[in-house]
């Protein structure tokens, strides 16, 4: 039997990892368009600034694959397929078969429908290429930065280019700093905290009307009622699931993919996993959702249903000296809140009409996070 995975993510990594545990026989090929094997995602933004070891950025050495029969093929880019006769099409025109398919194609950066979107020096960071490209232009000088959207890539992203010695301007839409991570009160007193950081501006409630540029670079972005120049502009305002190639061939889609919890698009024998993929009417946009939706899926490809059970998916957070982890649902019928300015701990913990922890807010001290999170997935 042939498994393929299209993409190199951690959906597809999990899924290759657990096929190859239930099946020593079956041949697992992960296809994709990027050209190093798979990587953690998350090491993207800090990478901007700092040097990150092989062993903390690779999930696993080569030696992995090769030990596990696992065949990447790196460089290659779906670009159409045929669930009707299993058969794969890629971007030099060549195809392939399977048995049994998984699309593990992730999401890439929305890029906001604002002009000047084209210009050079407007740039996203989702994939390894992307990072090669950022830090060639740092390298060959960027003294002021826009970025695009506050929430935690935002953020991260800020902090990669401050180390860098750029100055940041963070333009966030929303009237709150990380508006899917806080509440208004939280936010509040993280957003104190980090007006205080030097060659870093925050500018909450405002869109960027266009980006503007001159003899095709960009030269700043356009507010309303205020100019900010920028060398660069870095947008993070959210992602958008990759679902091209599963829409033109019918499979079912949404926002992603449209799986049951076993992961079973609408095609036979074609399953999705991580970013492309709504399980249940869930998107998740995190690794570790990912990773479990991708072992769902390959152990449902070989014949066990289990399904794939969400859990309790917390943010975590370290930017600028500050420490922050929320998770769970942040409104509730009572909350309780401690907050000691002199020191900027804050913790708040919300409670559902059944008096049960149903979400938490911590910012500096975050020593019981696990036990929050814990007693949120129980309750
Ligand atoms: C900079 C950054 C920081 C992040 N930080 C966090 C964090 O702190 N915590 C957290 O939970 N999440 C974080 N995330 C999100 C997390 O990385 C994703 O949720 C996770 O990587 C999704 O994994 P995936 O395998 O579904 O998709 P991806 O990791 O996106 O992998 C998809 C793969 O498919 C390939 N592909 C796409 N289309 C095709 C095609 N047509 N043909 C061949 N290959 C294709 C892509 O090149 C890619 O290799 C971060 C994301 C980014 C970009």
């Amino acid at each position: 039997m042939k498994i393929a995975i299209i993409g190199s993510g951690i959906a597809a990594f999990e899924a290759a990892g657990t096929a190859r545990t239930l099946s020593p026989e079956a041949e697992i090929v992960l296809y994709s368009r990027e050209r190093v094997r798979p990587y953690r995602r998350p090491a993207l933004s800090r990478m901007a600034s700092e040097e990150v070891s092989e062993v903390q950025f690779y999930i696993k050495p080569q030696a992995f694959y090769d030990e596990n029969r696992i065949r990447l093929e790196l460089g290659r880019t779906l670009t159409a397929f045929d669930p009707d006769v299993r058969q794969l099409k890629f971007d030099a025109g060549e195809t392939e078969s399977y048995d049994k398919l998984l699309l593990a194609t992730g999401a890439h950066c929305f890029l906001p429908p604002v002009p000047g979107m084209e210009l050079d020096g407007v740039m996203s960071l989702r994939e390894y290429a992307d990072l090669e490209r950022l830090r060639a232009r740092l390298d060959a000088g960027v003294g002021r930065v826009v970025v695009i959207g506050g929430g935690l890539l935002g953020l991260e992203l800020a902090q990669s280019l401050l180390e860098r010695g750029c100055e940041v301007t963070v333009v966030e839409s929303c009237p709150v700093l990380l508006p899917r991570n806080l509440d208004e009160e939280a936010a509040a007193v993280v957003q104190a905290m980090l007006g205080k950081v030097k060659k870093l501006t925050l500018l909450f409630g405002s869109s960027v009307s266009s980006i503007l540029g001159e003899g095709g670079r960009v030269r700043g972005v356009e507010l309303p009622g205020q100019t900010v120049p920028a060398d660069l502009v870095m947008v993070s305002a959210g992602a958008r699931a990759n679902i091209a190639e599963a829409a033109a061939a019918g499979l079912k889609c949404n926002r992603g993919i449209v799986t049951d919890c076993l992961m079973k698009t609408s095609a036979p024998d074609v399953y999705a996993a991580g970013d492309c993929a709504e399980a249940g009417g869930a998107s998740y946009g995190l690794y570790e959702a990912a990773r479990m939706m991708g072992a769902a899926a390959a152990r449902n490809m070989l014949g066990e249903a289990q399904p794939f059970v969400p859990q309790v998916y917390p943010a975590r957070l370290s930017v600028f000296g500050l420490k922050i982890f929320s998770a769970g649902t942040l409104s509730g019928a009572r909350c309780e809140v401690e907050h000691n300015p002199e020191t900027g701990v804050f913790r708040k913990l919300f409670y559902n009409e059944a008096g049960c922890l149903a979400g938490c807010i911590l910012v500096g001290d975050l020593r019981d996070a696990l036990k929050l999170q814990n007693q949120i997935a129980v309750s």
